[in-house]
């Protein structure tokens, strides 16, 4: 199997075909075209089996097709456990973004660090990674909007959880706009994870690698 294949454009083709990604993972094989389609995702897929470039390349494909934001409303979503998490993210996003027509304008937020130059820096975001707590600091601050939000992603749901973010993200989802689509990633299926999935996700596509 190659990426030929999954419905994505020649400029994402050119970026993957850089990053000497030969053929796709199994997730991505999956998750790709599921996403194009616009439908709910559920991956539970560890670390290691290529889980972002299978969201954020059919991501970026997607933003292609729309209006760039000019305000602080953000339209994608990446919910991470960590700063390092959403610096990878980011830095995927990055990579494949380097011969699109036009620049996606991609920002990671997360705690540990001063929130001011994070707060300067967010109008026209269309891609916004963010870790829970830091998330609702800047929405408390005006920073961001979430209520037009097209696309939530959740990554390492397990671990976010874990880590005690529930109440945040709990806070989070009831900011967002009922309309739109989810999609979650989480290395074990644990109750607190299911629970989260039930709430989230609509006549999921399921992949389990
Ligand atoms: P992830 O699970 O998203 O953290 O990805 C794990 C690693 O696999 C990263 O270093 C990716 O750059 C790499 N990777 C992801 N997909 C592919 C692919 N189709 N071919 C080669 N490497 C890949």
């Amino acid at each position: 199997m190659t990426f030929d294949s999954l419905g994505l454009s020649e400029k994402l083709l050119a970026a993957i075909s850089k990053a000497k990604y030969d053929s796709p993972y199994p997730i991505q094989l999956e998750a790709i075209p599921a996403i194009l389609q616009k439908k709910d995702l559920l991956g539970i897929a560890p670390t290691g089996s290529g889980k972002t470039a299978s969201y954020v390349l059919p991501i970026l494909q997607m933003l292609l097709e729309k209006e760039v934001p000019q305000n602080r409303n953000i339209p994608v979503l990446v919910i991470v456990p960590t700063r390092e998490l959403a610096a990878q993210v980011q830095e995927v996003v990055k990579v494949f973004s380097e011969f699109l027509p036009r620049r996606i304008k991609t920002m990671a937020v997360f705690g540990g660090v001063s929130i001011n130059p994070q707060m300067m820096n967010l109008h026209g975001t269309e891609i916004l990674v963010a870790t829970p707590g830091r998330l609702l600091d800047l929405v408390a601050r005006n920073s961001i909007q979430l209520d037009k939000l097209q696309i939530l992603v959740l990554d390492e749901a397990d671990k976010v959880l874990n880590l005690g973010f529930k109440l945040e993200v709990d806070e989070i989802l009831s900011r967002l706009p009922k309309k739109r689509q989810n999609i979650l990633f989480s290395a074990t299926m644990e109750e607190s994870v299911e629970e989260l999935i039930n709430r989230l996700l609509h006549n999921p596509v399921k992949i389990e690698i």
